[in-house]
């Protein structure tokens, strides 16, 4: 039985007159109407009986976007399923043993078995989740270059850049700079580790959230009328092992996860 799924699947059906029998101003804001659940077929009185007859009933329900995370990672956990996980393994720089493939997401030990099921020392939510099964699906196990650059000037990564610094650079620089100790103390919690004068940052912590993927935060105080700055950097290899957009939404994910346990235990 033919399921509509978007408000154009609805639209391709009507008459496309736009003659405001039905009440709205376009056959287009009837077709939202009808997949909102607000209207129904029936009441667009130029239909074809036959087609109302077809389709009523048969509209697919806007999925939420936790719903749509639920079903990616029951897809991706049915891809586990397809691969060896010991080749998976020596991709993707984890070890197997037992039935698992092991590695560490922030210095916390995950593992993955045959059948997709989980077992973690950290909490896995869907920001986390995703990217981690992506990782171990479609990693293509390339090498570290040890070459820092920014999220900008990896493969794609100029077209979500503006939001990624919305989303992910600009509440961990406000963090940096209402609670700097504490940022820093949060960082190493994470397993990140301290390296020197990189970039002449006052904090320049190096995570890795995957084998392959560390992420180098740098962060500038304020210093004599020059605002402070905060800017993330991730090895040049890193789409090969990530898709940007996995890669987007690991790091995003992480910000809101910081800001959460700032708002918890911060004291400025
Ligand atoms: S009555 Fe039908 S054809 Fe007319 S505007 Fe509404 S949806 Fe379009």
């Amino acid at each position: 039985m033919a399921l509509l799924k978007t408000t154009m699947d609805i639209f391709k059906l009507l008459e496309g007159s736009n003659c405001r029998e039905c009440g709205e101003k376009a056959c287009l804001a009837f077709a939202a109407g009808v997949f909102k659940g607000k209207r129904q077929l029936a009441e667009c009185p130029r239909l074809d009986q036959r087609i109302v007859e077809k389709y009523t009933g048969n509209t697919q329900k806007a999925q939420s976007v936790e719903e749509d995370m639920a079903d990616m990672v029951t897809a991706l956990k049915e891809k586990i399923k397809t691969i060896d996980l010991s080749e998976a393994a020596v991709r993707v720089g984890g070890q197997f043993s037992g039935d698992r493939l092991t590695f560490r997401i922030l210095g916390k030990e995950f593992a993955v078995d045959s059948n997709g099921s989980f077992y973690s020392d950290i909490h896995i939510n869907p920001w986390l989740m995703i990217p981690v099964l992506h990782y171990i699906v479609n990693g293509r196990g390339t090498p570290l270059s040890g070459k820092w650059a920014p999220f900008r000037e990896l493969k794609n990564g100029m077209v979500r850049n503006p939001l990624f610094e919305r989303k992910s650079e600009a509440p961990l620089k406000r963090l940096a700079d209402d609670y700097t100790d504490f940022f820093k103390d949060l960082l190493e919690l994470f397993n990140g580790r301290q390296v020197d004068n990189l970039f002449e940052a006052d904090i320049s912590i190096v995570l890795y959230f995957l084998p392959l993927m560390p992420m180098l935060i740098c962060y500038w105080k304020p210093d004599d009328g020059m605002e402070s700055s905060l800017h993330l950097f991730f090895d040049a290899t890193a789409t090969d092992n990530l898709h940007i957009d996995s890669l987007y939404t690991l790091i995003v994910g992480f910000a809101h996860m910081f800001e959460k346990i700032a708002a918890r235990h911060a004291v400025r």
